[in-house]
């Protein structure tokens, strides 16, 4: 008996090398590591590289950095989108009536 590397259920190999149950945990797993490789190098490119905050406040940002924006630019990012959200929402209900 062996346990499935993906779901962790006990299983028969039928062949030696076999770490997964089915066709599906093998795909499922498979996934997994593209998705973890994809991961991994689209932080390593950043290495070396000069990322700088598109809010425009010169700080720099860590190579794990997704948004393009620095923490504070992210929150005052936010903000203001909300804020747009609510000026849409205001002009909408304007329209309506
Ligand atoms: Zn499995
Ligand atoms: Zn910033």
């Amino acid at each position: 008996m062996r346990q499935c590397e993906q779901c962790t259920v006990k299983f028969e190999p039928k062949v030696s090398y076999q770490i997964y149950c089915s066709v599906n945990c093998r795909e499922e797993a498979t996934k997994e590591k593209i998705a973890q490789r994809y991961e991994i190098t689209r932080t390593q490119k950043r290495i070396g590289k000069r990322r700088i905050c598109l809010g425009g406040c010169g700080a720099q940002l860590s190579i794990y950095n997704d948004s393009g924006f620095c923490y504070n630019c992210n929150v005052y990012e936010k903000r203001v989108q909300k804020m747009l959200k609510q000026i849409k929402g205001f002009f909408d209900y304007e329209q309506d009536n």
